[in-house]
């Protein structure tokens, strides 16, 4: 529920209302504004009824939250959230990129791409350590690691780097090293690891899942949230449809409705939607066109022997091309790249 306070509702008429939420279990966001507070409260509203809070004094007005997810969406909170990560924003006007291999495969090959990446105007480095892969026999990535390799390139360039963890189990290992912790789309269900992230302090990139819808989506962001995490990225990367020319298909749809859904940052991921990289560039300046708040595009130096997702990789003077010509794109819908 949202509880609007009266505009000449005293301090300690506040502090009560609090109060009387908190005694009752309910967890709350309170929006002190310049003219009148807004108290929004999540908790069991068979414990504690709207009618019981409008009887309060200074209480104005009791409205329910109607949509399911109540952090992620705007009904509380309607300025865009801006996710600040070692002076990188996500979410503001300048746009997020994150660019790097799909996995670390040694320092050299992180590296070199990471130093190439940066020339052309990447802010954030990605690269896998932890790999979920469709076939057992695959290249896993190289765990611990890999996380160590990124966190000296990260050092080396002064970037943040995010990086995806698989299992409730590394949480506290990948959070150690990564600054931004990366949900993938396989696990964008797994609750208990979006419970496990949102005890985490580190920010979460929140993919959407092969087969879910928007809702879905948000409701996943709202268990990171309901934990205490409320810096959520959400990233769109292609849903599974009946068309097979490419590896997903890319929702651009979804960056709109979330704009008008939740207030989180999106960003666009062309590389796992495409699944080949001719087409990547067209999906990154659709998206960006669209209205997302940045990209992650896969960038490989020999894609060709790339130990996964090599088919999708940029090399890094493909990378490069897309940031020059993106650059117009962006400047067209208001946004610096
Ligand atoms: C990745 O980012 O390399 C990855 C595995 O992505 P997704 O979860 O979107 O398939
Ligand atoms: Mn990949």
């Amino acid at each position: 529920m949202i509880i609007i306070m009266r505009p000449n509702a005293t301090a300690k008429e506040i502090a009560a209302v609090e109060q009387q939420l908190i005694d009752y279990g309910f967890k709350t966001h309170p929006i002190y504004g310049e003219t009148r507070t807004i108290i929004g409260a999540i908790g069991d509203k068979r414990l504690l009824s709207m009618n019981q809070m409008l009887m309060m004094d200074g209480v104005e007005n009791v409205v329910p939250i109607m949509r399911p997810y109540k952090l992620a969406g705007k009904e509380l909170k309607k300025d865009p959230t801006v996710i600040n990560v070692k002076g990188v924003s996500i979410g503001a006007n300048a746009l997020a990129v994150f660019a790097g291999p799909c996995a670390i495969e040694s320092q050299e090959q992180f590296s070199g791409i990471a130093a190439q990446v940066k020339k052309s105007g990447a802010n954030i480095l990605r690269g896998g350590a932890f790999k979920p892969r469709s076939s057992p026999y695959s290249f896993a990535g190289l765990e611990d690691e890999g996380l160590k390799i990124m966190a000296n390139a990260g050092k080396e360039f002064d970037m943040p780097i995010c990086t995806e963890v698989l299992d409730t189990r590394d949480v506290e290992l990948v959070a150690k090293y990564a600054d931004i912790l990366q949900i993938g789309a396989r696990n964008m269900q797994n609750f208990k690891l979006l419970r496990e992230v949102g005890k985490c302090s580190k920010p979460v990139l929140l993919k959407r899942g092969l087969a879910s819808t928007i809702e879905e989506w948000l409701m996943a962001a709202e268990y990171i949230m309901s934990e205490g995490n409320e810096n959520v990225i959400l990233c769109e990367r292609g849903i599974r449809t009946f068309e097979t020319s490419t590896r997903n298909t890319f929702d651009l749809s979804a960056i709109p409705v979330c704009k008008e859904l939740s207030h989180l940052p999106i960003i666009a991921d062309p590389s796992h939607a495409a699944g080949k990289s001719k087409y990547v560039c067209a999906l990154a300046k659709g998206a960006i066109a669209g209205g997302a708040d940045g990209l992650m595009i896969e960038v490989h130096n020999c894609p060709e022997k790339a130990m996964s997702d090599g088919e999708q990789s940029l090399t890094p003077a493909m990378f490069s091309q897309l940031m020059t010509e993106l650059s117009p794109i962006a400047a067209a819908v208001g946004r610096t790249l």
